[in-house]
């Protein structure tokens, strides 16, 4: 496969912004070679400027639930856009996003918008060390919740591939209210409960950790956090940037059946444009200005275009069956790579829920980061690659999740075992 132009444009953006991308997990660092520069994208399908055309499954990370360039959203973007980009003042399209994220999410009384996910947990930590006067974050190692200084303790996503276990330029004073233990180990959360407890402010947790690789929830973990945080006078925050409007309609608290305090939105809300949204307890969140004396703001904030993307995305995904239809597209897709798996007698195993997905290479389970980074990136290396080369985009990362949307047809996955199951042969 030729990636000539790719590879130039490339060098081009290298020169000017660092490491050539303006994510870090858009970068090749862990699996080597040059990232593809994408042009265009339609349904499940990117294309770079080689013209070359891949089924995706990082589908940007999570917000192309519906695939890319979905006729609806655009009409949706290119018609508010028509209209004036940006007001810096209220809109009706924004309250009318703040209700149908409302009504779908079980926890939610009250919400605002932000630009990203990363200002959505800010801003949900902010609001729990204000509402309980104390200063401590509990978080889980693997877990990402955005690159603000307080979460760069034992991060997964970017952090986890690139070995930075804790990022530089932040000092003591930043992280050093936040604790990180192992995900799925309460016996951590208790003992921690029992010795900081009346300073723990809250406990922030992916309820599907999904940025060390797809990592699920035993049995009884979320209850039971839910327990501890009442007990202790701490509020339970869900990051839903992934997992929400995701696993569920209602996102991952509707699944599991827990009501958390404070709920962290980004990705889909924003239907593929810059938004995020925080949102819960309507006495936490008047807490915030212009109400509260918790200060939140944002020049863009509540954008008409990601409003307008948002609302349509939303709006798509309330059909009866969609999600047993993402789920079905992912049992098909588990099934077709495990039987690969065995065929090769490979050490490998597939962890999924609904339409997000990881291969870990590994014999498995796993069940927390020490666990998912059994694998190795070497292996990964070759995995992706081989994968690359048969026009399948995977992330470039072995601590990452595989996004389905409703686009990748049969013959989409089929493609996809078929490249799997060769490019295991150079794996194992
Ligand atoms: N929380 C989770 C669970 C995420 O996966 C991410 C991003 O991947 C974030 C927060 C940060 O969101 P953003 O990249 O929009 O700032």
């Amino acid at each position: 496969m030729k990636r000539e132009k790719s590879e130039a444009a490339f060098e081009s953006a290298a020169r000017l912004i660092p490491g050539g991308v303006n994510s870090p997990v858009r970068a090749f660092g862990a699996v080597g070679g040059t990232p593809c520069m994408i042009e265009r994208a339609e349904g499940a399908r990117i294309y770079d400027l080689d013209g070359n055309s891949y089924i995706d499954y990082v589908c940007s990370w999570g917000p192309l639930i519906v695939g890319h360039a979905h006729r609806a959203v655009v009409d949706a973007i290119t018609e508010t856009a028509a209209k004036g980009t940006s007001f810096g003042a209220a809109t009706e399209g924004e309250t009318h996003l703040a209700a149908a994220i409302a009504d779908r999410i079980p926890s939610i009384e009250k919400v605002r918008l932000v630009n990203s996910g990363t200002e959505a947990t800010m801003t949900a930590v902010r609001l729990a060390r204000a509402f309980t006067d104390r200063p401590l974050i509990v978080k889980f190692d693997g877990c990402y919740h955005g690159h603000a200084d307080h979460f760069q303790v034992r991060a997964g996503s970017g952090l986890a591939t690139a070995s930075i276990p804790s990022g530089a330029g932040i000092p003591e004073s930043a992280a050093g209210h936040t604790a990180s233990i192992p995900y799925n180990d309460i016996d951590a959360v208790r003992a921690l409960f029992a010795e900081r407890g009346s300073e723990t402010a809250c406990v922030i947790v992916e309820p599907v950790a999904a940025n060390m690789g797809v990592v699920v929830p035993r049995d009884g973990f979320l209850h039971e956090l839910r327990s501890l945080c009442d007990a202790h006078g701490a509020l339970l925050i869900f990051d839903e940037v992934i997992t929400g409007f995701r696993l569920a309609r209602g996102g991952a608290q509707e699944l599991y059946g827990i009501l958390p305090d404070l709920t962290c939105l980004g990705k889909i809300v924003g239907g593929g444009l810059p938004l995020g949204a925080v949102g819960g307890r309507a006495d936490v969140m008047d807490r915030l200005a212009p109400l509260g004396d918790v200060y939140q703001a944002g020049t863009l904030s509540g954008n008409p275009l990601a409003v307008a993307a948002g609302r349509k995305t939303l709006e798509l995904l309330d059909g009866e069956e969609i999600y047993s239809s993402l789920d079905a597209r992912g049992e098909e897709l588990e099934r077709g790579l495990v039987e690969a798996i065995e065929r090769r007698g490979a050490a490998a195993c597939v962890s999924r829920i609904g339409s997000l997905l990881t291969v870990f290479l590994s014999a498995g389970p796993v069940t927390d980061f020490e666990s998912a980074a059994e694998g190795g990136k070497e292996k990964f290396a070759l995995l992706f690659h081989g994968m690359l080369d048969r026009g399948i985009y995977l992330p470039p990362s072995p601590f990452e999740a595989w996004f389905l949307s409703l686009a990748h047809s049969k013959e989409d996955l089929n493609a996809t075992v078929e490249s799997f199951s060769a490019a295991l042969e150079k794996v194992h």
